[in-house]
C-alpha cells in the first residue's frame, strides 16, 4: 500500500460509539399528524426537553423512535414504574469478582455519550425519582452523581423526552407542575379516522375497508369513556386485531381477543362492547 492508501484505510476506521447498540437501523414508519416532526426538530436544535402527552397506544413511542432515527441519535428507553429509584436512572456501584465498579444508569448513559433518553410513562415513577432529572432540564444540563463523586455535564447531543397519559390523572397520577413546566409539551390524540385507518392498514396488512371498520369501532369505544371504560380502544389494539385478520382469522374473533375482552374485565361492559363490535364490523 502507498502512504496515500494507508491514510485512506486509516480514515475509514470508524470509532464505534458506546451507544451504537441503541441506534435504530431501519426507518420506523410514522405518519405525521400535524407538523410535529418539524416542531420536534426545532426543539432539538435548542435541546429543549419534551413531553409527549396522550392516551396509551396512540403513537407517542413510535414518534420518538422515528425522530431518533431521523436525527441519527441513539435512543435509550426507560419504562418507568413505581418501584424505580433515582439510582435505577442514574447508576450504582455493583460488585463482581474484581471488586466494586460503577455502572451508569440509562439516563447517565444518554447524558454522558449523547442520545435521547425516553422516559416512558414518567408519572409511574415516584416524584422524588423524577426530581433527579431536574438539573438536566434547565440551562445547566448537569447531572450530579453524588455517590460516584461526579458532576456530569450533559453531552451536546443529549435530549430528554418523556411520555405520559393525562387520562390517569384522576387516579392520583398527575405530573407535578414543577416537573411538567420544565418540558415543552406535545399533545397527542388518536389520529383522525382516515389517517388512523391508513396506519392500521399499513402496519397490520389488512385491507383499508377492514381497517376502516376497526377504526369505526374504536371511535365508538372512545365515546364510552366514563361509562365503565377508563380508555377506549387504542391504535395498537386495532393493529393487533389486524394481524390476526390478515392471517385469516374471523374478524369478530380477532376483535374479541384484542379489543372487547382486552378493554374491560367487567362482564357487562364486555357484553356491551361485543354488541358494539357486532354493529361496526
Ligand atoms: P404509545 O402512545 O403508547 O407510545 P405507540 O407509539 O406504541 O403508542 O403506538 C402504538 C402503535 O400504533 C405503534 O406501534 C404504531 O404501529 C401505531 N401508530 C400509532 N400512531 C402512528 C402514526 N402516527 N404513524 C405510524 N404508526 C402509528
Amino acid at each position: 500500500l502507498s502512504i496515500a492508501e494507508v491514510l485512506v484505510v486509516e480514515e475509514r476506521k470508524v470509532v464505534p460509539h458506546p451507544l451504537d447498540g441503541f441506534r435504530l437501523v431501519h426507518e420506523p414508519y410514522y405518519a405525521p399528524v400535524a407538523g410535529e416532526i418539524d416542531l420536534f426538530e426545532r426543539a432539538w436544535k435548542h435541546r429543549l426537553p419534551l413531553l409527549l402527552k396522550g392516551p396509551t397506544g396512540c403513537g407517542k413511542t413510535r414518534f420518538v423512535e422515528h425522530m431518533a432515527w431521523r436525527l441519527g441519535l441513539p435512543l435509550i428507553t426507560v419504562a418507568c414504574n413505581e418501584d424505580m429509584t433515582a439510582a435505577d436512572l442514574t447508576g450504582r456501584y455493583l460488585l463482581d469478582a474484581g471488586g466494586t465498579f460503577w455502572q451508569d444508569g440509562p439516563l447517565t448513559m444518554a447524558a454522558r455519550h449523547g442520545g435521547i433518553c425516553y422516559l416512558d410513562e414518567i408519572v409511574e415513577a415516584h416524584a422524588d425519582t423524577t426530581t433527579a432529572i431536574h438539573p438536566l432540564t434547565d440551562a445547566r444540563r448537569i447531572l450530579p452523581l453524588e455517590r460516584h463523586g461526579e458532576l456530569l455535564r450533559a453531552h451536546p447531543d443529549f435530549l430528554l423526552v418523556a411520555s405520559y397519559n393525562p387520562g390517569y390523572q384522576g387516579r392520583g397520577k398527575g405530573l407535578k407542575a414543577s416537573t411538567r413546566q420544565r418540558f415543552g409539551s406535545f399533545s397527542f390524540g388518536y389520529p383522525v379516522p382516515e389517517a388512523e385507518a391508513a396506519i392500521v392498514a399499513h402496519e397490520s396488512g389488512v385491507a383499508l375497508e377492514v381497517a376502516e371498520q376497526l377504526v369505526k369501532l374504536a371511535g365508538r369505544t372512545r365515546d364510552l369513556l366514563d361509562d365503565g371504560l377508563d380508555e377506549g380502544a387504542s391504535t395498537r389494539m386495532l393493529i393487533r386485531a389486524g394481524y390476526l385478520i390478515r392471517d385469516g382469522a374471523d374478524i369478530m374473533d380477532a376483535v374479541r381477543l384484542n379489543v372487547t375482552q382486552a378493554l374491560s374485565d367487567d362482564p357487562e361492559v364486555e357484553a356491551s362492547l361485543h354488541a358494539l363490535a357486532q354493529a361496526c364490523v
